[in-house]
């Protein structure tokens, strides 16, 4: 089928000369159609659109005529192409992005930055943990900390004391976002980071990373409260117009459109991997990619890699428990939650376990936990924009009801609690690209022993989930089919869950085969961090206040 909105990257090439090449510039427009016409520079320092709504590209580029030719390319190299084809030149020029992106991927510890790993058969890992922090989420935000950086300096040139361009970024985290922020962050010029999480109820390895850095500009607030709390108190102080002026605040969750933006370049990089390995798989033969999915950040970067141009076959959504995307898939439904009953207590019971108030399951695969994915919201307007192109209009009027068509469904998850079912052709749309899955626990237990006996690899429980749907998709796509699953965290990192596994196997010695040696030592290290009530108002004070002596002492 032929798909609409895909622009041609290239324009005219007069004379035949590449010099003469025209690069149409850039532009991005909100979700919710209220809002666009933005530059490149507008929408990361934003984050969120002023209609509420999330920031996507007016086109996305065609690179269906192009991408063969990036096969060799370092990591690197290949990110600035795919990066410049959504950054206009005359916003940053190719030598500054090129600087930008060689110093985002210069912390990896490995030089291929996400490399592909054979796992059996026809399956293969793209680990994405060899950043700083040891989730993939380093990825994007060494990328983002860069960005906002490369922003600053620029604002600030010639400008000093009071005159500078001062970005206060504030983020909630229930684990990896915090952490991979902090390492993207720390020891940049005109920024303040401040993470929120909630006391006692993070990791012990993840609440080391973030407290043991030494950077004056990062700030811990470990909140008396859940992460729920934390992202209550985070939306409270992005509302207040006051502390937004006075502090200038910057986000840095996954609605911030350059975290997806720089998540596509593994797509293209895994594929070429794939292709160079010793396996029978071409250049243009299709693969599978598996993501394991919470905010549906991750695979809405997958979703663009193959609208411009890269051949795959399906994305397929794995989910724990809190499986709001799979019931989507299996019904057109989008719904907040799914209690199937309450206990005496008056608490909620999700498939016979006690959850939180708000009908988010604790699982082992905790950066999974979520109630709504925010970035679904991107996908819904690609859906919807194929939906009304079917009718033949012109390409505005298209965008004009594709924005209205997602206000109304955001709206009403807003008010009700779910939107949908869908139309027929939108779910049909969503079924043609995407496959989902949803695993629970025990199975994502049963993966980590499997594959640990079987080949010797020990994952962590996310990539489980991920991996325990490959298998079956495999039994549903046949054993022709290469896969790819995403491998998001170090299994170091959710020790917890891969002891449970594993703990029984005799030869298995998690401080020798696990343990990386960047996590020894940590808990000596000396900690900063601030504890604070579960009070919006005094976390708002707390930060200017830190804000302020920051700027005095610097
Ligand atoms: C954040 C995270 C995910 C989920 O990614 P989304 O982009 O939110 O779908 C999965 N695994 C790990 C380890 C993560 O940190």
């Amino acid at each position: 089928m032929e798909r609409p909105y895909v622009m041609a990257q290239n324009g005219n090439v007069e004379n035949g000369s590449a010099a003469q090449t025209h690069t149409q510039s850039q532009r991005y427009l909100s979700t919710r159609g209220e809002d666009y016409g933005l530059s490149f520079e507008e929408v990361v320092l934003k984050g969120l659109a002023t209609d509420g709504g999330l920031y996507i590209p007016e086109a996305i580029p065609d690179a269906s005529s192009s991408w063969r030719s990036w096969k060799d390319l370092s990591y690197p190299e290949l990110a600035l192409e795919i990066l410049s084809l959504y950054i206009s030149p005359s916003e940053i020029p190719r030598a500054d992005l090129k600087d930008v992106v060689d110093r985002s991927y210069s912390t990896f510890r490995t030089k291929d930055v996400t490399p592909l790993v054979h796992l059996q058969d026809r399956q293969y890992l793209l680990e994405l943990f060899h950043g700083p922090t040891f989730a993939f989420k380093d990825v994007a935000l060494q990328f983002l900390g860069n960005l906002f950086e490369y922003f600053l300096v620029r604002k600030n040139k010639g400008k000093t004391g009071k005159d500078r361009h001062h970005l206060t970024v504030v983020g909630a985290t229930s684990g990896d976002t915090g952490s991979a922020a902090i390492y993207g962050l720390r020891g940049k010029k005109d920024v303040s980071v401040f993470i929120m999480f909630p006391k006692g109820r993070v990791s012990p390895i993840q609440e080391l990373q973030m407290t043991t850095v030494p950077d004056k500009n990062v700030h811990n607030l470990s909140i008396a409260g859940t992460f729920d709390d934390c992202q209550d108190i985070l939306k409270s102080i992005l509302a207040d117009g006051d502390a937004n002026k006075s502090l200038n605040l910057g986000a840095v969750n996954s609605i911030n459109w350059a975290r997806i933006l720089a998540q596509i370049v593994y797509y293209f990089h895994s594929y070429f991997s794939l292709v160079k390995s010793k396996s029978d798989f071409e250049l243009g033969d299709r693969v599978r990619f598996v993501v394991p999915s919470g905010n549906f950040g991750d695979i809405l970067a997958g979703y663009f890699a193959m609208r411009m141009g890269l051949p795959v076959d399906k994305l397929v959504i794995a989910t724990n428990e809190n499986d709001i995307l799979d019931r989507f898939w299996k019904s057109g439904k989008y719904e907040k939650k799914k209690a199937q009953g309450a206990d005496a207590a008056g608490g909620l019971v999700v498939d016979g376990v006690l959850a939180h108030e708000d009908g988010v399951k604790e699982t082992l695969s905790p950066a999974m936990d979520i109630l709504v994915s925010s970035n679904f919201e991107r996908l819904l307007w690609f859906l919807a924009y194929e939906f009304a192109a079917s009718a033949g209009m012109d390409d505005l009027w298209n965008k004009k009801q594709a924005g209205q068509e997602v206000s109304k469904w955001l709206k009403e998850l807003k008010t009700t609690g779910s939107f949908g079912p869908v139309y027929q052709d939108v779910l049909k749309y969503a079924k043609r690209d995407f496959e989902s899955e949803r695993v629970d626990d025990t199975e994502t237990i049963e993966t980590i022993q499997d594959l640990y006996r079987k080949v010797g690899y020990v994952l962590d429980p996310h990539t489980a989930v991920g991996v325990t749907a490959t298998l079956r998709s495999v039994s549903r796509a046949g054993p022709g089919v290469h896969h790819i699953s995403l491998s998001t965290a170090h299994p170091a990192k959710f020790s917890g869950a891969v002891d449970m596994a594993l703990r029984e196997e005799e030869a298995f010695d998690f401080e020798k085969q696990v343990l990386p040696t960047e996590f020894i030592g940590l808990d000596k290290k000396e900690k900063r961090v601030s504890d604070v009530e579960n009070d919006w108002q005094k976390v708002r004070d707390l930060v200017k206040a830190q804000v302020e002596q920051e700027l005095s002492e610097a």
